[in-house]
């Protein structure tokens, strides 16, 4: 996407629980917008004449479900103020409509204690130790990001390495509109 001087680029940082089901968040940031004392009209104390000042500005976002660390969000007119020709039309500057450049929200990911991902999947290591694996098959009960407990079928002698994959219990693929897996990553000892 084109970027603009009038942009305005943040950084947010999420759980895994908000990538995957989406949240509503308020970001707090500072933008250059008209002068809120004189309202852009007059030479006043606050804008000292240049009728633009940075303003603490705070907007909602949106964030939805399957969102993931390195890509970007944009609201567009929630950038800092301009003026198209300001430059060349000075004297017409208060007659011109205000436009805004675009906020761009890049996301980081908050480290998960349990769970990580790769791409759209979820990954869960579990942990088994051998002298159970190698007497039977066993049925190991785990958790997946709704809070529902999911059974898997484990087989005797599963070696350490093994993924075991629950199919549509990962993450929105934002870009195809599939869902990922839950891969149960068993480490034996
Ligand atoms: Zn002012």
């Amino acid at each position: 996407m084109e970027e603009t001087p009038n942009d305005i680029k943040i950084k947010l940082a999420l759980t895994l629980e908000e990538m995957y089901f989406g949240v509503t968040k308020k970001v707090t940031y500072q933008k250059r917008d008209i002068c809120t004392s004189c309202r852009g009209r007059n030479k006043c104390s606050h804008c000292r004449g240049r009728k633009i000042a940075l303003k603490e500005t705070i907007t909602e976002l949106e964030i939805p479900s399957g969102i993931a660390e390195g890509m970007e969000l944009t609201k567009a007119d929630a950038g800092h103020v301009f003026y198209k020709n300001n430059v060349k039309s000075l004297f017409r500057f208060f007659k011109q409509k205000a436009s805004y450049g675009k906020l761009r929200i890049e996301f980081e990911e908050i480290k998960h204690p349990i769970y990580s991902r790769m791409a759209y999947h979820l990954i869960l290591p579990y942990e088994l130790r051998k002298e159970i694996i190698s007497k039977k098959d066993i049925v190991i009960e785990v958790p997946c990001m709704s809070n529902r407990m999911l059974k898997v079928r484990i087989p005797q002698n599963t070696p350490n390495g093994k993924i075991f994959r629950v199919n549509g219990k990962g993450f929105n693929n934002l870009i195809d509109g599939g869902l990922g897996d839950l891969l149960i990553c068993i480490e034996v000892r």
